[in-house]
Order: C-alpha cells, then structure tokens, then sequence
C-alpha cells in the first residue's frame, strides 16, 4: 500500500534520488571490435538521459545489453537493486520491466493496432483480456491514436505507428523506457508529434533512456547528456553545460557538425 502511495510523479526530480540502472565498467566485444569500453552509467529514477554520439559509437549496443537483447563480456548490470536475467520467465520480465521502442517500429503486422497493446499484457503480464483492452484504449487516447486501434499498422503513419510502439512498452507499465534513435526512420512532419508524446512522458516521471540526433529534444528534456565516441562515455553533463561549454574535443567536434 505504502508502494502505491508513493507517486514518482506528484515528487518529481526530488525522489530522482534512487539508481535505477546502473553499468558498472561494462566491456562488450564483436570479435576483435571492442564495442563497449568501461561503461560505467547510473541512470536514476526519473530521470531522463540522452545518449549522443557519432554513429558507430556503440548508443544502440549500450541500449540493448540494458534489455539483455546483447550479453555482456563482463561487468555488471543491475535494474532496481537486481542483476540481469540470464533467460527464462525472468528474463521475459526483465524485457517488459524495460521498455525498449526502435527507429524501425517492430509492430506485428498481422494484428491490429489494439492487439499489438494488448499481446504483451496478456502473455506476459498474464493481464486478463478486459482489463489489457481497457488499458490499451487508454493507453493508444494518451499518445493520441485512440481512433486508429482497430486499424492495421500498415494503415497508419510512421509517427502514429511509432506512438503506438510507445504505447505497446508503456502497457507493460515499465520501470524505464529506452528509446534508440525513434524519430530517425519518420518523415519530418511527423518527428515533433513523437517527440511530443515523450516530452510528457518525460513530464510525468518516466525514468527514459534517448539516443536521439533532436538536439531540441535534448535540451528541453534531458537531464543529463552523455556523450558516446568509440565505445566509450567520453562526457556526461547537464545539457545547457555540454552544448554551451564542452569539455572534450571529440564533444566540440561532433556538436561543430551537427549544431
Ligand atoms: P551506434 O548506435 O552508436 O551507431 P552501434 O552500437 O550500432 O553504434 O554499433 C557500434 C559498432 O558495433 C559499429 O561499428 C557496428 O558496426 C558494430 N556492431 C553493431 N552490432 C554488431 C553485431 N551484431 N555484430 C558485429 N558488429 C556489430
Ligand atoms: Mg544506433
């Protein structure tokens, strides 16, 4: 009861306080490529993290081993106090616990808008049909697809399917959300729509993990930047700090570029 009472939400960054995820001096090898160098990150509850960097720096690596869809050579990895699952039922859990939405939108393209907010709360949460429809109509009314939900995803726009894929992970009521560059694949018309949908997601408390190029996104929503080149966390700061003064010369490289 005490659990419930507690609203991240109603406290804000004031309860950001607690590790949430925490790397601890990660390595990761592809053969003879050591992708993931010494990754050391502890990402808050509440928190929201963008992780840049030039491409090929390791951002969507380091995103999969949080889900346990890369292993890990060594360190460790822990999700609210608890180590990653090897396999199993736990593991299934661990993926619904993180939230993971990709620049491809993954949808199932054989069901419906509904059932593809539905599937992982039945199946994996065991959530009986009513409830999951319920959940998933509220769900699909927040990102603002409410209308499409009988819909095909083929039918829809990338950036309603993409919300939809936001609502999919949001159904299985994660602890934190990644999101590996999930604007990158949409038309521009239809970027700010997602970016917006994350931005109150962002406002009411989800702790979000966001590879993204959007510097605007950055900005206004990151608590903190991390800054990835070669496999390594080369810099963390606030964002007004990074972009205005960057310490490292690989940071003012890349911003000369893209800024
Ligand atoms: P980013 O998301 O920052 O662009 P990635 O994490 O996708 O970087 O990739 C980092 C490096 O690892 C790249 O050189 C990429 O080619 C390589 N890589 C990624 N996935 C694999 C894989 N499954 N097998 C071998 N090399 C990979
Ligand atoms: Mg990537």
């Amino acid at each position: 009861m005490s659990e419930v009472s507690v609203t991240k939400n109603a406290e804000g960054p004031a309860h950001a306080g607690d590790q949430l995820v925490v790397l601890d001096n990660v390595n990761k090898h592809f053969g003879a490529l050591h992708v993931l160098q010494d990754i050391d990150l502890t990402i808050n509850r509440g928190e929201v993290v963008v992780v840049i960097g030039p491409s090929g720096s390791g951002k969507s690596t380091l995103c999969r081993t949080i889900n346990r869809l890369e292993t890990i050579d060594s360190g460790s990895i822990t999700i609210d106090g608890k180590p990653l699952p090897q396999e199993g039922r736990e593991l299934a859990k661990l993926r619904a616990d993180v939230g993971m939405v990709f620049q491809s939108f993954n949808l199932f393209a054989h069901k419906t808008v509904l059932e593809n907010v539905m599937l992982g709360q039945t199946k994996v949460r065991k959530t009986d049909k009513a409830a999951a429809e319920q959940k998933a109509r509220a769900l699909l009314d927040r990102v603002g697809v409410g209308t499409q939900a009988d819909k095909y995803p083929a039918q829809l726009s990338g950036g309603q399917q993409q919300r939809v894929a936001i609502a999919r992970a949001l159904a299985m009521d994660p602890k934190v959300m990644l999101f590996d560059e999930p604007t990158s694949a949409l038309d521009p018309e239809m970027i700010n729509e997602v970016l917006d949908t994350m931005q109150q997601l962002a406002r009411d408390g989800m702790t979000m993990v966001v590879v993204t190029h959007e510097m605007g996104f950055a900005r206004s929503a990151a608590n903190r930047v991390v800054f990835m080149a070669d496999g390594r966390i080369i810099e963390e700061a606030e964002p007004n700090q990074f972009f205005n003064n960057p310490r490292s010369d690989r940071a003012k490289d890349f911003l000369s570029k893209i800024l």
